[in-house]
C-alpha cells in the first residue's frame, strides 16, 4: 500500500470495523495504488484476529488470503474471453454471487463480494445486483471499484457508501516513477494525470516518431509510422489515447494556452494550429471515440490507424 493512502485506509478500515456499510464503492486513483489499498482492506476485513485496524498476517484467514485461496471472498468480473464491444458482467454471474452470499461463512467474520470494475455491470446485471444491495445479507460486504463514478447507474451509487481516494502529490508520484529509472518520467506522469503506476505504452524512439509524425504529417512519415507502430503489437487503445491527448493539446494551443500533455511541443504546435479546420478536427475526435469503443474488437486496426492519420493530415488546410 502506498503512503498517500494511509489516511484512506484508516477511514475505510474504521468503517468496516464499525459495520457502517454493506456496500462500499471506492473511486479514483486507478493508477495510484487503489488495487493495493483494496487488497489490504479485504485482508483486514477477513482476518480472524485483527490487531487494531490491521490484519494479523498469521491466522488461517490471512494465510488463505495470501495463497489466493480464501473461501469467503469471491470476485465478480466479466469474462474477457468473449468478443464484445465492451466487457460486461452477465445476469447469470450475479445470480451465482447471490447464491454465494446466501450460504454460510467458512472461517472469516464476514464474506466479501469484490467487483473490481463496476463499469462492467450492464443495465440487466446492475438491476439483478440491486435486489441484494437493497436487502443486504448480514456479515456480507460488497466492495465495488470504479474509475468513473459519473458513469455508474445512480441506483447502484445510492445504495453504496461512496469513497473517493486521495490523489498522490506530484512530488510523491514523481518519486515513485523515478525509482524505476524511467526515461521521460515527467512527461509520462503528466500523460497519466499524475498517477504514477502506469506502464509507458511506447518505447522512447516510438514516442519520438509519434510526435514528429504528428508535427509533420507527410505521407511518407505516416506510412513509416504505421509500419513501425503496428496497433496489433502496441495496442490500438494506446494509439487512440495518444491521439486524443494530442488533439486536446492542439485545441488548448489554438486557444492560446500551453499544451498540457505535450508541453515541450507547445511552440511547434503554435505553427501548426494556424491552419486548423475545426470541423475536420471535431470529426476526427468523433472517429476516435467510435474506435475506442471497438478497440478490443479484432478489426483491421492497422488500416484504421492509417486512415486516422490521413484524416489527421487533412485537418490542416
Ligand atoms: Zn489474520
Amino acid at each position: 500500500m502506498y503512503s498517500w493512502h494511509a489516511q484512506d485506509y484508516q477511514n475505510l478500515a474504521t468503517n468496516i470495523k464499525k459495520h457502517s456499510f454493506n456496500a462500499l464503492l471506492v473511486h479514483g486513483a486507478a493508477n495510484s495504488g487503489r488495487a493495493e489499498l483494496i487488497n489490504e482492506l479485504i485482508k483486514f476485513a477477513l482476518c480472524q484476529s485483527p490487531q487494531d485496524l490491521n490484519a494479523c498476517g498469521k491466522c488461517s484467514s490471512c494465510i488463505l488470503w495470501n495463497e489466493g485461496n480464501h473461501p469467503d471472498i469471491t470476485s465478480l468480473v466479466a469474462d474477457s474471453s468473449e468478443e464484445r464491444k465492451s466487457l460486461q458482467i452477465k445476469v447469470e454471474q450475479v445470480r451465482e454471487i447471490i447464491d454465494f452470499a446466501s450460504k454460510s461463512r467458512h472461517l472469516s467474520p464476514r464474506k466479501i463480494i469484490h467487483i473490481p470494475d463496476a463499469m462492467q455491470l450492464n443495465l440487466n446485471s446492475a438491476n439483478a445486483l440491486l435486489k441484494i444491495l437493497e436487502e443486504p445479507v448480514p456479515e456480507c460486504i460488497f466492495i465495488l471499484q470504479t474509475n468513473n463514478i459519473n458513469k455508474l447507474l445512480p441506483t447502484i451509487k445510492s445504495r453504496c457508501f461512496k469513497y473517493q481516494l486521495a490523489h498522490p502529490r506530484w512530488s510523491e508520484a514523481l518519486a515513485v516513477v523515478q525509482e524505476n529509472n524511467l526515461d521521460n518520467a515527467e512527461f509520462w506522469l503528466r500523460y497519466f494525470h499524475g498517477e504514477p503506476l502506469f506502464i509507458p505504452p511506447f518505447e522512447n524512439h516510438e514516442l519520438v516518431q509519434l510526435r514528429t509524425t504528428l508535427l509533420k504529417p507527410s505521407i511518407d512519415a505516416i506510412f513509416a509510422l504505421v509500419k513501425e507502430l503496428d496497433p496489433k503489437r502496441v495496442g490500438m487503445a494506446q494509439l487512440l489515447d495518444f491521439m486524443f491527448k494530442w488533439l486536446s493539446d492542439l485545441l488548448l494551443v489554438k486557444q492560446g494556452s500551453a499544451a498540457n500533455y505535450f508541453a515541450e511541443d507547445t511552440e511547434d504546435m503554435h505553427k501548426l494550429v494556424v491552419k486548423i479546420n475545426y470541423d475536420k478536427l471535431f470529426n476526427l475526435q468523433e472517429n476516435l471515440v467510435f474506435l475506442t469503443l471497438w478497440s478490443e474488437h479484432p478489426l483491421n486496426h492497422k488500416l484504421q490507424f492509417e486512415n486516422l492519420l490521413f484524416k489527421y493530415q487533412q485537418i490542416y488546410v
